[in-house]
């Protein structure tokens, strides 16, 4: 009976397609120019929605895991690339800059990126869309994605210049997606090419797209298949926000995807493409000097954590830097009171957003306007997603405009939810700060894009990314990230 349903069942499937730092301008541009012809092609046979919410902080991990849980921080845990665990007493970094990851020590910051961030950190209370698939009995694939999570036992097989020197076991187990690319480290296609340890174990573009080409070719794409495309993350950093270098690389891998089918035109018969952004970036100063906020200079007046000491007696803060975005931990909320810390911020006019809670309610204060706007959910005004809030003080701090108690967001899209998020999204004393677009934070090793692009901030600059959909005009509920997963569930119902 079950065989005869499925046969009358929606036969299409869902392949998404990630690229990182994909951004509406360039992408035009880029089109426009002629240097994008399988991008032209989806966006000529599909919709465009140039402006997606990303979540907060607008950094991958924290980005995909609201992708594929539905949820922001404060639900699915992984609250940016680098925080502190208070039980731990550590903090966790998923590989923000190799000089970190040495310091923090290799081993557990491999054991980090690679195993805890999905089989630990990502909250168990919550389904990923490969959970929620599998346990419908349908298939899914995931291909080089940092969060993966599924009801599937797999095996990374870590390569041996990592394991030799090391405690590290040369495998792990791990539960991923039915079908399951992370790197070399789990692959679908027998083909060795461009997995290799110095083309980064195979977490690169030519590789995402030969493990896609694989599953096309071999006739074996799931119900919903999800691809993670990183190389352009690192030109936009170098390059600035405009650079169309990316998305004409970028280009050439999906242009040899639409080659497996006989036509370009087939490819879209049977599936549903997805190609979106995971976050985008905003430019940075040239000038050194005034592109980078030193927060330990910012901070001296108090003790900070060091990386390769850990907490150690009289530290009274710890840095968690994610480029223009940073957590701020007070160890000793006395000596080093969050109003406090916040009111040094305050004094830098390249900070625009300093936020924090006081019991129930989110505080913010900025170091470019005067004023303060406090809020907690559940009130009497209702945002643009049908979010409730109880506000008070100067709603321009977040450039919110309200009309018949409506909140309608401009320079901050879902500011009041994505910062709410933020300062639940885990255990500790902190604040929460984001940089005016131009600037970026540092801290002791953190990584620096002078002259070129940078991420992680509130800013729409960091927050609106782009996505084309072919095979479908139903839309999400709302044009946020976090709405995209019920979304997909409904196209393959
Ligand atoms: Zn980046």
């Amino acid at each position: 009976m079950g065989q005869i349903v499925s046969t009358y069942a929606n036969k299409k499937r869902v392949i998404m397609l990630m690229i990182d730092s994909l951004m509406y301008p360039p992408l035009e541009k880029a089109v426009k120019e002629g240097y994008a012809p399988a991008f032209k092609f989806f966006i000529e046979n599909g919709k465009v929605f140039p402006n997606i919410v990303s979540p907060f902080p607008t950094m991958s991990v924290t980005v995909d895991s609201s992708l594929l849980t539905g949820t922001h921080a404060n639900i699915h845990k992984i609250p940016g690339l680098v925080w502190f665990h208070d039980a731990e007493k550590r903090l966790i970094n998923y590989g923000s800059h190799i000089r970190e990851l040495i310091k923090l020590g290799i081993i557990r910051s491999i054991k980090d990126i690679v195993y805890h961030m999905n089989n630990h950190h990502l909250s168990k209370e919550i389904k990923t869309i490969h959970e929620e698939m599998s346990m419908r009995g349908k298939g899914t694939a995931s291909i080089n994605a940092l969060i993966y999570r599924g009801n599937t036992e797999h095996s990374l097989k870590l390569p041996r210049i990592l394991t030799l020197f090391t405690s590290l076991n040369h495998e792990l187990k791990t539960k991923g997606s039915q079908l399951f690319t992370y790197g070399s480290f789990s692959k679908l296609s027998p083909l060795k090419r461009n997995g290799y340890f110095w083309q980064r174990c195979g977490f690169n573009d030519r590789f995402s797209a030969q493990e896609l080409k694989h599953l096309i070719e071999t006739d074996s794409l799931p119900s919903f298949t999800i691809v993670y495309f990183p190389d352009m993350d690192k030109i936009v950093h170098k390059n600035g926000p405009m650079t169309i270098k990316g998305i004409r690389k970028v280009d050439r891998q999906l242009q040899s995807i639409l080659d497996c089918y006989d036509s370009w035109e087939e490819a879209l018969k049977d599936n549903y493409w997805i190609i979106m952004g995971d976050n985008a970036q905003a430019p940075i100063d040239s000038d050194r000097n005034k592109a980078l906020i030193d927060l330990r200079q910012s901070l001296r007046s108090y003790q900070i954590m060091t990386l390769k000491d850990g907490v150690k007696d009289g530290d009274e803060i710890v840095l968690g830097v994610n480029e223009r975005m940073a957590f701020i931990y007070t160890l000793n909320p006395e000596r080093a009171a969050l109003p406090d810390i916040a009111k040094t911020l305050q004094k830098d006019d390249r900070v625009d957003v300093i936020a924090w809670m006081e019991k129930e309610s989110v505080h913010v204060i900025s170091g470019v306007q005067q004023g303060k706007i406090i809020f907690k959910p559940n009130g009497t005004w209702v945002d643009e997603y049908e979010q409730s809030w109880d506000i008070e003080g100067d709603v321009g701090i977040l450039n919110l405009t309200v009309k018949n108690n409506k909140i309608f967001y401009d320079e901050y899209p879902d500011a009041l939810a994505r910062l709410y998020s933020s300062l639940t999204s885990h255990e500790g004393n902190y604040l929460v700060v984001s940089a005016k677009p131009g600037f970026e934070f540092i801290g002791e090793g953190s990584p620096t894009h002078v002259g070129g692009a940078s991420h992680g901030a509130l800013h729409k600059q960091d927050s609106l990314v782009p996505m084309i959909v072919t095979g479908t005009d139903s839309s999400p509920k709302h044009l946020r990230m976090i709405d995209l997963k019920d979304w997909i569930l409904t196209l393959l119902d």
